[in-house]
């Protein structure tokens, strides 16, 4: 199984050429990433302790690792990971920003806003994935009681499956 958003071809040539140009645009303290970016043709979204997250131009999410690990790529099958890469991946890119999730009238703050060190950014949550709400259905009661938030598998239906 793979993670993958849908890209307008725009944004597929787009990320394709970031692919091609990163070792010359990467800041510097990136640019040892340009070996993984080359071989697994991602551009380098989200770089954790062992494994780094990326995209590819058709959108597919693959991480690979930076230790030696394991050869090649694997899937971002965790959504809340894919959504974590986007976030932090759209800091830096304002081009990814349309592929990040929409923030609807009914969303509730996420309890991690609560919490300096995930606001600040130093721990991205892995509940919201570092957006800072939820989105949350609203059960309307017959006789008008408050309606309660509830979270939904959001994700799944954003990225499917
Ligand atoms: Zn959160």
């Amino acid at each position: 199984m793979m993670t993958r958003v849908s890209v307008s071809i725009e944004l597929a040539t787009w990320i394709t050429a970031r692919i091609a140009n990163y070792p010359a645009e990467a800041p510097e303290n990136l640019r040892w990433h340009s070996p993984h970016v080359a071989r697994h043709g991602a551009l380098p979204l989200y770089a954790g302790w062992t494994e780094t997250i990326g995209i590819r131009p058709d959108g597919e999410f693959v991480r690979w690792s930076t230790e030696g690990e394991f050869d090649g790529t694997r899937s971002v099958e965790e959504r809340s990971w894919v959504l974590t890469a986007l976030v932090v991946g759209a800091e830096r890119y304002a081009e990814l920003r349309p592929l990040l999730p929409v923030r609807g009238p009914d969303a509730v703050d996420c309890p991690c806003r609560a919490i300096p060190l995930f606001v600040s950014g130093q721990v991205v949550c892995g509940e919201c994935g570092g957006l800072g709400w939820l989105p949350a259905d609203r059960v309307t009661s017959r006789r008008g009681e408050p309606r309660e938030p509830r979270r939904v598998g959001w994700y799944h239906r954003l990225f499917g499956g």
